[in-house]
């Protein structure tokens, strides 16, 4: 009969709903927890300099295994962690941990890092960053942040304000995704951002789609306009190796010349620096 079958949908979907909200409150507790617990850590992937394929830095990406859900992709979690407002203390332990492991290694290896647009708009954010430099000695320019375009999103003025402030340290500022966004050409002028990241999506179908092979070209025009480097993320092949030391690319990362590293192996990498090329 219609109105009892009418009644069974609806409670069907209330549990549904219901059980998604269990879920939820069920996930955010375990990331609280995480927090708590330092369930977190970094990996390393390697960035090469396009015109010698030479060992110029590293990006630090966070990585979260949970002792049941086991490895939780970064971007299922921090946006949660946004949210909930867990980011600005994940933040600082990557912030904390990364000048650590920079620190370790010998010049010129850069540590880059991901901020993100709620860290930005925290004033403190500056004087966290300083704070860990002096704290490992470490000169600011082996220190980078990685930043989306996100950050210009409904921003009051102060994230300019910051950014230049992480400058004046000597960090380096990339755009990291960058034709991925909401393109803020506009803030390029800005003397604030060092170098663009062209996001591996335009990169691995440059082969395949000519239109992107125009993108990635316009991006580089427009940084080397601005005197900004340029690294292409995402190289999974010689071929696309290729085309973007070609196309003018400084900086190559990418499954090519490896994939996120424990600290251990990318110390290996470090001490091997003397191994001249990445590839033959
Ligand atoms: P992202 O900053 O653009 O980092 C690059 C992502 O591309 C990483 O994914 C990396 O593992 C992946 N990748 C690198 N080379 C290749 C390749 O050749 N092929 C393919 N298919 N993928 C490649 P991951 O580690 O899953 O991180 C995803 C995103 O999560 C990052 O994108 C970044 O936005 C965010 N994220 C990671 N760690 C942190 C962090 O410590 N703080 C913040 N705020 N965000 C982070
Ligand atoms: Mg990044
Ligand atoms: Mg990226
Ligand atoms: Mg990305």
């Amino acid at each position: 009969e219609a109105k009892g079958a009418g009644r069974g949908i609806a409670r069907y979907f209330s549990s549904e709903l219901q059980s998604e909200q269990e879920d939820r409150v069920r996930f955010e507790n375990d990331l609280r927890q995480a927090v708590a617990a330092k369930q977190f850590h970094l990996v390393f992937q390697p960035l090469v300099a396009a015109k010698d394929q030479k060992l110029v830095g590293f990006e630090a990406l966070i990585r979260w295994n949970h002792p049941q859900r086991g490895f939780v992709p970064p971007n299922v979690f921090i946006p949660v962690a946004e949210e909930i407002g867990l980011m600005t203390s994940i933040g600082e332990w990557v912030i904390e941990e990364s000048c650590r492991v920079a620190a370790s290694w010998p010049e010129p290896i850069t540590v880059a890092l991901n901020v993100s647009p709620k860290q930005i708009v925290m004033p403190a954010l500056p004087n966290t960053v300083s704070q860990c430099l002096a704290r490992y000695k470490l000169p600011g320019n082996r220190l980078e942040l990685e930043v989306t375009e996100g950050i210009f999103l409904g921003d009051k003025g102060s994230t300019l304000d910051v950014l230049k402030r992480l400058r004046q340290l000597g960090v380096g500022i990339a755009l990291d995704d960058f034709g991925t966004g909401y393109s803020s050409i506009g803030y390029l002028n800005k003397a604030v951002f060092h170098k663009l990241k062209i996001d591996g999506s335009f990169v691995r179908e440059a082969g395949t789609r000519p239109e992107n092979l125009a993108i990635i070209q316009s991006i580089v025009q427009l940084a080397k306009s601005f005197r900004m480097t340029v690294t292409a993320e995402g190289v999974e092949t010689a071929e696309d190796f290729e085309r973007m030391r070609e196309l003018g690319c400084d900086v190559i990362q990418g499954y090519l010349f490896g994939r996120p590293l424990s600290f251990e192996r990318a110390n290996e990498m470090v001490l091997g620096l003397s191994a001249r090329r990445m590839i033959a």
